[in-house]
């Protein structure tokens, strides 16, 4: 009981020193020094909260004393863990600024798209968990946030989340009326190559962006780079490509990987956060303020 009254007191004279503090600023607490973020870290911070909001809450330096981008669902990706990565530990296990890197070459294809400097490959270095957190964890879970979408007589399976089957669906409102006019368009776009499959990326053990129904495949027969005989050949293959198609694309939302050096023709990946990393850039785009 005494022990109480003693703490009652001592607490009393403390609120009572902490209300003359208060009314007087020369004392009070400052605030933590804000740190700024390196400029890339908010550029990329201030790209993935846009193209992804409600997903990705801020960036802060973890305990790992490395800078962490901090995801709604509690995930922590480390954003730049400051190792030199090799191109293979680049593309095997990149941190979230590997990822954002290489800047989207957006709009029609040209000469220097067509002929991408070696391991120029921007959104084929991808942090699987973060693909996970957008998606889903599992193949069932991605089943289940997707949805038929209208394209080209099919009805693919796309992920709802993050607007990505909304955006698809756009994508063929754009090109429905123009396919009718373009028969050539037909060796391109069928036969059609689909949409979600949980499998794996040829030759390696990281799961496909196909695997959460975030990617689409036109006719599988179009070059891809790990079975094409004559590479040579791609450029003028990319340049030949029908531009209304990546531009459709482009414009909601989607990668085309006709512009990797890695190159497959046949792929479009939802990844708005780099159309519109490379939209800021160019100052076409203005990310909001914070
Ligand atoms: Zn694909």
């Amino acid at each position: 009981m005494k022990h109480l009254r003693t703490t009652s007191l001592l607490s009393l004279a403390l609120l009572f020193l902490l209300g003359m503090f208060a009314g007087a600023p020369a004392l009070a607490v400052k605030p933590a020094p804000h740190q700024p973020l390196p400029p890339e870290a908010a550029l990329d911070l201030g790209v993935l909260k846009q193209a992804y909001p409600g997903v990705v809450l801020g960036m802060e330096k973890g305990a790992s004393g490395h800078l962490e981008l901090l995801l709604a669902d509690g995930t922590r990706l480390v954003y730049d863990d400051g190792r030199t990565r090799s191109v293979k530990e680049a593309e095997e296990a990149p941190d979230v600024r590997t990822m954002m890197a290489q800047v989207y070459p957006l709009g029609p294809a040209d000469e220097a798209s067509a002929h991408p400097a070696a391991h120029f490959d921007p959104g084929r270095r991808r942090v699987q968990a973060f693909f996970l957190s957008l998606y889903g964890h599992s193949e069932a879970e991605v089943r289940k946030n997707c949805r038929p979408v209208q394209f080209d007589g099919h009805k693919a399976p796309f992920n709802t989340r993050h607007g990505a089957a909304d955006a698809l669906e756009r994508v063929w409102v754009r090109l429905a009326p123009l396919a009718a006019v373009h028969p050539e368009w037909h060796k391109v776009l069928r036969p059609f190559g689909g949409t979600v499959e949980w499998r794996n990326i040829a030759a390696t053990t990281r799961l496909s962006v196909h695997s959460f129904g975030a990617a689409v495949d036109l006719n599988p027969k179009l070059a891809y780079w790990l079975e094409e005989r004559h590479p040579e050949k791609i450029p003028a293959e990319v340049l030949a490509f029908p531009r209304e198609i990546v531009a459709a694309f482009e414009a909601e939302g989607f990668i085309w990987g006709g512009k990797w050096a890695a190159f497959d023709l046949m792929h479009f990946e939802y990844r708005p956060e780099l159309l519109l990393k490379a939209k800021v850039l160019r100052g076409e785009a203005k990310l909001p303020e914070n």
